[in-house]
Formats: structure tokens, sequence, C-alpha cells
């Protein structure tokens, strides 16, 4: 068998990827809500793997890995990995699970990542009290998520609106308007800020309790100072996890040893790794055991047996495994469920992605209905991730400028 293309097209919200055989057989992948501007590097990598056998999965990702890193270049290396094993899985006739080494539990746990609740009780939810009805009512759906995660402090601003504060920069010292805050906002938080988010959190809990766990994603940019007063104020509330306080998100480094200051000094969890781009770069986080928590996002890390790699290898230091789900949409959620259903028991929780947007679940075949109960996703067992596009209807979705890209 033999790589004779690879296409993009944007279906709804996602990039999707499409390796094409000379056997029929295709591999899909997608990529990150929202980040068009990567369809253009989609050729670069197809000249590189063209002819080679998909099915040799290690064999191709050698041509392509080293030209990749951290975002945005990791996410079509990534993506076309994940079109790889479904392919070989397709052809050999089994679920990629099984190529992974086999899966080791039949339900797997998400947290709440892009999935939206139809009818909140607070469809604008002003207080952190109307926020925590909300989390609990994601507990009370069906669905049943068990872990939620806010955003909080520098991450998307939000906290910063609800608490009724000014823009994060004006929070901070010194004060710095113009810096770009999806890099670095890099400064010291206000007494004032620090202790508004601190009493924004424990009103939230005051009403969720220990009825669903929450995670919490705040930053990056905080100093390593303030990362650790709110670590130690939060000690009593037992959130799940504090997410990327110091980088993360799209900050081409991890600056592990500022991570480990705040790890080991308080006992809140303390997670990382959502932006990192393969297993080499993970090796101080882990080896130093720099954080409690990492979470390598398939799409953006090299692949799902990057990601296996790494879960196999942060066990081995106690370190616990969160994956992040960019909102790859049902392609996404299918990769994340097969590898998580392999990792070993450090496993907590992937980040369900949603597909976006709803129709996304009428122009697939293959999901188990219902997809998400109770917190997890139920193992299923068709070849390949177990998803296939309905050429029919998939097409009437497609922009002008990709109508080719299911011939
Ligand atoms: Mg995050």
């Amino acid at each position: 068998m033999k790589i004779t293309d690879v296409k993009s097209a944007i279906i709804g919200n996602n990039i999707v990827i499409r390796v094409v055989t000379d056997k029929g057989i295709d591999g899909y992948g997608e990529v990150e809500e929202g980040k068009d501007f990567v369809q253009p590097l989609v050729s670069y990598y197809k000249d590189l793997i063209l002819g080679c056998d998909p099915t040799n999965v290690e064999f191709v990702m050698r041509r392509i890995r080293r030209a990749g890193a951290f975002k945005p270049w990791g996410k079509i290396v990534s993506t076309i990995e994940m079109a790889l094993w479904d392919i070989a899985g397709k052809d050999a006739g089994i679920p990629v699970y099984k190529l992974l080494g086999g899966k080791v539990r039949d339900r797997v746990r998400v947290y709440n990542g892009s999935f939206s609740n139809p009818n909140p009780p607070h469809p604008v939810a002003d207080t952190p009290e109307k926020q925590g009805e909300n989390i609990l009512a994601l507990r009370e759906l069906p669905e049943g998520f068990t872990i939620v995660k806010n955003a909080g402090v520098f991450h998307g601003m939000g906290f910063f609106q609800s608490a009724g504060l000014d823009e994060p920069a004006y929070n901070t010292y010194p004060q710095e308007p113009e810096a770009s805050w999806m890099l670095d906002n890099g400064s010291l938080l206000t007494e004032e800020a620090l202790d508004a988010y601190i009493d924004h959190i424990a009103r939230i809990k005051s009403v969720v309790k220990n009825r669903v766990g929450l995670a919490l994603d705040c930053g990056p940019g905080m100093t390593a100072v303030d990362a650790l007063k709110l670590a130690k104020a939060l000690e009593p509330f037992n959130i799940v996890w504090l997410e990327d306080t110091i980088a993360g998100d799209y900050t081409p480094f991890t600056l592990a040893h500022v991570y480990r200051d705040i790890t080991i000094n308080t006992t809140t969890p303390i997670h990382t790794g959502e932006q990192i781009y393969l297993r080499q770069n993970f090796r101080e986080l882990i080896e130093n055991r720099a954080v409690n928590v990492i979470g390598p996002d398939p799409a953006d890390v090299g692949g799902i047996a990057e990601l296996k790699w790494i879960a196999e290898y942060s066990d081995l230091h106690g370190i616990l495994m969160a994956p992040h789900g960019t909102i790859d949409g049902v392609f996404g959620m299918a990769a994340l469920t097969h590898v998580c259903s392999t990792m070993p028991q450090n496993f907590i929780a992937y980040e369900y992605p949603a597909g976006h947007p709803d129709w996304w679940y009428d122009i697939v075949d293959g999901l188990p209905d219902p997809l998400l109960r109770d917190g997890h996703v139920t193992v299923w067992d068709k070849p390949g991730f177990g998803v296939e596009f309905n050429v029919n209807k998939a097409s009437e979705y497609l922009r002008e400028e990709d109508q080719d890209f299911f011939r």
C-alpha cells in the first residue's frame, strides 16, 4: 500500500486531513478549531511522505517529525500521524487501540472541554454562585461530567470580566497594556486581583462542593510567586489540578525549572503540557517531577503513539495524565478515546472535544449512540478509529475550494 495524496478541507469549525492510499483505504485526522492558517502547510508534509507505506507508521513519521515544532507546525505532523494509525487499523481490520498495545479499560473518563450545556440554569453566569450552579448542571446531564475545567486568571480573561475587574494589564505591576497576553502576561498580580480570584473560586466551590471535580486553567503568564500563593490558597478546596500557570497554550517553551519551584511547595496538583511537541520536550518536566499532572494534546505532541509513550514514562515517575483535547471534533475525540483506553493507571481523564457545529454528528457514521454517559466514553470496536464520513452528507458542507476533498 502506498500514500498517494494528503488532502485538507475546512468542514464546520475544523480542518480535516485525509491521507489517501492506492488501496482505497483512507485515514482521517482533525486539526484544532479555528487554525485555518495551517492548511497551506499540508502540501509541504505531503511531498515528504508520498509513496510511503502508511501502515509503517514510524517509518513515515521519521520523514516528517523532524520538520515539526511547537504550534502550529506540530499540528500537521500530529494529525497526519493519527490518520496513518486510522489507515493501519482499517487495513488490519482491528481498532487502533489494539495497535497501541490493547485497552486496559472499556470506559474512558473525560472532563468538560468544548461541550456546552444546551440549557444551562444560567445562560449568563455573572456571579461565581451561578457559575457553580452551571457546573453542577453539567453533572446532572445524561453526559454527566464528573470533572469540569474553568478558565481563570489570565486564561481567556473570563475571570477578570466576571469578577468586575479591569483588563489584567491593569491588575498587575507594572502596567503593560501593550503586552501580548497570548505569550506573556508576566507581571505580579495586584493584591486586589489575587484576593478577588481566590474569593471567586471559594464561592464556586461553596456551591459545587465535592460533587464535581473542579480543574482550573490559569494562564499562562503568572509569576512563580503568584502561582505559588494561589496554589497554597486553593489547598483547602481540593481542586483536581491547576493548569498552565507559568507556560502553556501558545508558549514555545516549557519552563520546567520554574514549575518545579511551585510543585514541590504545594499540595495543589500542578498541571501543564498542552503546547509541547515531542517526548524529548517533556523529559525535564517528567524526570524532575516538575509537575504532578501533564496534559499533552495528541494534535500537538506528535500524535497518539507519542502520547502513549509519554504516558508510560510519566507513570514511571509518579506523574498523572490528563490529556488536552484541542477542539478537534469527532475524529480528535475518537483518537483520544483509543489512546487513553491503553494508558496505565496514571490516567485521570481527557478533555472532551465536541463536534461543532452539531451537524458534525450527522455527517459521520460509526460512533456509539449514546456516545458520552456518566462522564465516560465507552470504547467502540470498529477498525481504525471506527468513524467514517458519510460522504454524501458531508459533501454538502464542503466549501467551494474544497470540493475535491472526497474525490
Ligand atoms: Mg489549557
